[in-house]
């Protein structure tokens, strides 16, 4: 394997947000960006583990304007990369069993309205009938409902990114891990060490995924992202649903389910294994509880067999705050950060990469204010709010 000894920009990670970055640098002018990533091949950290859900309906501003400016990008993927991202607007439906889940839904729709999102509307159980017949009502007492969310196909936008910056000069280097990370005497990265040689470089971008906190540490940045499992059951293929319904979720517990290529893929969060942070095996008795769930709130699938050998899990990348963490490390100004984005990185992915490479090359970003997302905060004591439910 030969790697370049020299790189004005090295990204670790060649996910969909290591992608986006590459592509948006090499976009603003950036000759000769490299991007590392130590698995053989694209997709094999979280970005091929996602479900593809695409929402705009979210619990704070910052969060809501991420998705908007990553809609307007995604309505225009196919231009800017050659490749399309399948996005389908096939709405997102929140189903609320408690007042307490109905009047979070109402905060988040109150503040997804102000900020422009008008098509989000809260629902009546009647609605919710005619949105999605497929589900039982037995418990709801209200819902939301955006039509304008939906699906994305991760593995498309990471190609889109991937090549679109290939053609642009960059470089991606699969089967090469950073091993090391080399600083000069005044603090500022210089350097990557790898098995395959070290490359000199002027800045280092970390977007590893669940990894990053490993990553920070190399450069010695202290990063509070955390690994979290999150399981995946697909049932057999069925047509008892259609593939254009809504992404449906149950507020109060998080279990929901959309359609994909004629199976229903069916998710509920539990939490992960403490001792064994990295681990994506699937639990048998998980499966059991998301099939029992599924048999008594939607009936259309109570004689689909679930395919349990099909099963997947993968990792979200989980901050303290459930926010992205975006912009240079403190401490060290030519080391960057996007990481974080606790399992909204795919959707948000091609906003935070474009407003990442606009901080590095012009030292702000121009197209929203990040501060919200800057690495500062907790140190600060000014986390973002976090919506438990949202
Ligand atoms: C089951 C599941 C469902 C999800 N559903 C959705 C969804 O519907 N919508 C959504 O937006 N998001 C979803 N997510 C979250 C989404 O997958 C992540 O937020 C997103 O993929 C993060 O992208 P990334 O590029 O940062 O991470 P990754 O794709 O994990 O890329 C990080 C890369 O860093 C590499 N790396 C790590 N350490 C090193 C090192 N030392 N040297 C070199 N390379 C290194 C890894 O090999 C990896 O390829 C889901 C996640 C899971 C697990």
């Amino acid at each position: 394997m030969t790697i370049p000894r020299r790189a004005p920009v090295i990204v670790i990670g060649g996910g969909v947000i290591g992608a986006s970055v590459a592509h948006h640098l090499t976009a603003r002018g950036v000759r000769g960006v490299v991007v590392i990533d130590r698995e053989p091949r694209p997709g094999m950290g979280s970005t091929g583990a996602a479900t593809g859900g695409f929402r705009a309906q979210y619990g704070t501003a910052i969060n809501i304007r991420l998705s908007l400016l990553a809609r307007r990008k995604l309505l225009h993927f196919e231009e800017e990369t050659g490749v399309d991202p399948g996005y389908v607007q096939a709405g997102y439906l929140w189903l609320a069993s408690s007042e307490a889940a109905l009047d979070a839904l109402r905060e988040a729709n109150r503040l997804q309205r102000e900020e422009g999102l008008l098509e989000a509307t809260m629902v009546s159980t009647e609605d919710v009938a005619r949105i999605q017949p497929a589900v039982s009502r037995e418990g709801v007492v209200g819902g939301a409902f955006s039509p304008s969310d939906g699906f994305i196909d991760p593995l498309k936008i990471l190609e889109g990114y991937r090549t679109a910056a290939e053609r642009g000069g960059a470089r991606f280097h699969y089967g090469v891990a950073a091993e090391a990370i080399e600083r000069a005497e005044r603090g500022a990265v210089c350097a990557i060490v790898t098995r395959h040689g070290s490359i000199e470089t002027e800045a280092v971008v970390n977007a590893a995924g669940a990894w990053a906190r490993s990553v920070a540490a190399l450069a010695g940045v202290d990063l509070p992202v955390l690994p979290l499992r999150r399981q995946v059951v697909p049932t057999a293929p069925t047509d008892s649903l259609p593939d254009g319904m809504p992404m449906t979720i149950w507020v109060d517990d998080g279990y929901h389910l959309r359609m994909r290529r004629g199976r229903a893929l069916l998710l509920w969060p539990n939490p992960g294994v403490a001792d064994k942070p990295f681990d994506v095996s699937v639990d048998a008795s998980w499966i059991d509880e998301v099939e029992q769930k599924t048999r008594s709130r939607v009936p259309a699938l109570r004689d689909v067999p679930l395919d349990r050998a099909g099963a997947w899990a993968g990792l979200y990348e989980i901050s303290p705050d459930k926010h992205a963490i975006l912009g240079p490390a403190s401490g060290c100004r030519n080391f960057f950060l996007i990481n974080g984005s606790s399992g909204h990185g795919v959707m948000h992915a091609p906003a935070l990469g474009m407003l990442l490479a606009e901080i590095m090359t012009d030292g702000t970003a121009a197209s929203l204010d990040t501060a919200p997302l800057r690495p500062e905060r907790f140190g600060e004591g000014q986390p973002n709010a976090v919506s438990e439910l949202l």
